[in-house]
């Protein structure tokens, strides 16, 4: 697929962003910084070359939610837009319903099930990692 401009925005447009696609992966995240960061049970991202990431309008606000982890979120409205870890540094995941499109990535993996809440039930044939893909 030929790259191509992904564009996005918040819940009250403050902020607009671009990154370049197609993702390098997407997958569900069911970790608890997640959970915590978005009040939500579960996350989907996509991931994207860090250098192919610009705002267009607005001021993220970052916060270190933990050691080495980075996450933009709007100020205004409380999205949360991007998370970016120094364990994989050239890359910022961008959540997927940050998307103006997020049905463009292709979820490919269930991520850090050990944290998933007991009441949500799985029912795809994706494939599950108790933490990250690499573990
Ligand atoms: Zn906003
Ligand atoms: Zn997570």
């Amino acid at each position: 697929m030929d790259a191509h401009s992904v564009h996005g925005h918040c819940f009250c447009g403050n902020i607009r962003f671009q990154v370049s696609g197609p993702e390098k992966f997407a997958c569900f995240c069911h970790c608890e910084s997640c959970q915590r960061a978005a009040g939500a049970p579960i996350v989907a991202w996509a991931t994207y070359a860090r250098d192919t990431f610009s705002i267009e309008q607005g001021a993220m606000h970052w916060h270190d939610s933990s050691p080495g982890v980075t996450r933009g979120i709007c100020g205004d409205c409380g999205s949360s837009i991007s998370y970016e870890n120094k364990q994989r540094p050239g890359e910022i995941d961008i959540t997927l319903n940050s998307l103006d499109d997020p049905t463009a990535p292709t979820l490919r993996a269930h991520i850090w099930t050990e944290d998933k809440q007991p009441w949500l039930r799985i029912d795809d044939d994706l494939p599950v990692y108790t933490r990250t893909v690499s573990e």
